[in-house]
């Protein structure tokens, strides 16, 4: 088989690169292991404001400009609906989270997203301390969905193979890469925190950050809206909730841990007030970076080699816009962005 690029790795960020060269009529084919599992263990929301701070998401307005045509267009390829929208709603505990709130409300980043009004209105089952903020813009995008269905689209084009990438089984050539009987001019690496495993790109400084969460049923809370407070609650249809969601930077493991429940019902206690059960527990390890930015360029010695990484906390929203950066810079000899590009480790 000959095609222009090989992909590694088929989460968020595989998708995106994948959408981003079909778009343009590259022809690729995509390997992947199931080894990882934070895309579809991720709530998919994305909410451009960073609650615990009051801070704007990094690059927020131009990462929600692309991310409603991306999966939007999606959506007419696949023929699902992948993205739905929500109210998020702040839990002000004091008096003084309610000033910040004020505070960050005259934030000309912030503005267009926080509402200034404070919702003194109780919410069923939810404990009530001062009110809530409203956020608008927020949503979720259906990842498990659109990464399933966008399989089974490239499975029958032949164009997705289920099996491990093997390092040590890549022959690099001046311009082109082999891997086993496939030929292609360049090979982009997007394995999440798998990442560790390649040789070629494991000096970046990917941390993992792994995360759990719950699905509970509860079927007296009536929730419409996303609470936050220090964790979410998430309405998933059919009275169940997803919870979540723990930072774990030492445990590099996907199983769910016993440390991890505690926390999140330790934690859900102090935020709802009806009875629930626990339906299920997962984990996943979020690709996070030391400087919280994503990793992306050519490896310093083969230019062949590509790396498209370091989604962090937030893949739904960065996969879109990176992938469009990395098409550019790989297509059009546009430059990377400084802040994206692996070059800022390259001294080091
Ligand atoms: C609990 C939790 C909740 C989250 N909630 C959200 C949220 O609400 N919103 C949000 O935006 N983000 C959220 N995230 C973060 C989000 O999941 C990540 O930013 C994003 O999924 C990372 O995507 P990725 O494609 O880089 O990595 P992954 O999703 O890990 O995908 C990597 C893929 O590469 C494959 N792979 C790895 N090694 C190999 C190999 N050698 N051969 C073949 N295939 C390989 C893996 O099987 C996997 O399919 C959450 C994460 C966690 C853990």
């Amino acid at each position: 088989m000959q095609v222009e690029y090989i992909i590694v790795g088929f989460g968020l960020a595989g998708m995106a690169i994948s959408k981003e060269l079909e778009d343009h009529g590259h022809s690729f084919v995509v390997l992947d292991n199931a080894s990882q599992v934070s895309s579809r263990v991720a709530a998919g929301v994305f909410n451009p404001v960073i609650l615990k701070r009051f801070t704007p998401v990094w690059n927020a307005d131009e990462q929600l400009e692309h991310l409603f045509p991306f999966y939007k267009d999606i959506s007419k390829r696949l023929g699902g609906d992948y993205l739905t929208f929500f109210d998020t709603l702040k839990v002000f505990k004091s008096v003084e989270d309610q000033n910040n709130w004020f505070m960050a409300c005259d934030n000309p980043l912030l503005e267009k997203y926080m509402d200034p009004k404070i919702i003194k209105t109780e919410k069923s089952g939810i404990t009530h301390y001062e009110g809530f903020g409203k956020v608008n813009g927020t949503g979720r995008v259906l990842v498990t969905n659109v990464l399933d269905d966008y399989i089974e689209y490239l499975k029958e084009k032949e164009q997705f193979l289920e099996i491990p990438f093997v390092y040590n089984e890549l022959e690099i050539q001046e311009d082109s890469v082999t891997y086993k009987d496939i030929k292609a001019s360049r090979i982009i690496f997007a394995e999440g925190y798998g990442l560790k495993e390649n040789p070629f790109f494991n000096y970046l400084p990917l941390t993992g950050t792994k995360g759990e969460m719950l699905f509970i049923k509860a079927p007296d809370l009536q929730l419409t809206e996303q609470i936050k407070s220090s964790l979410f609650v998430l309405p998933a249809g059919g009275h169940v909730y997803w919870v979540g969601a723990t930072f774990n930077w030492t445990d590099k493991t996907l199983d769910p841990t016993e440390k991890g429940r505690k926390e999140l019902l330790e934690k859900l206690d102090t935020m709802i007030e009806v009875p629930y059960e626990i339906v299920n527990q997962f984990g996943g390890i979020r690709p996070t970076v030391k400087d919280r930015r994503p990793l992306v360029g050519k490896h310093p010695k083969h230019q062949n080699l590509i790396v498209f990484n370091g989604m962090g906390t937030r893949g739904v929203m960065i996969a879109p816009t990176v992938s469009k950066q990395l098409y550019d810079y790989l297509e059009n000899n546009q430059p990377l962005p400084k802040d994206i590009s692996i070059e800022r480790f390259e001294n080091k």
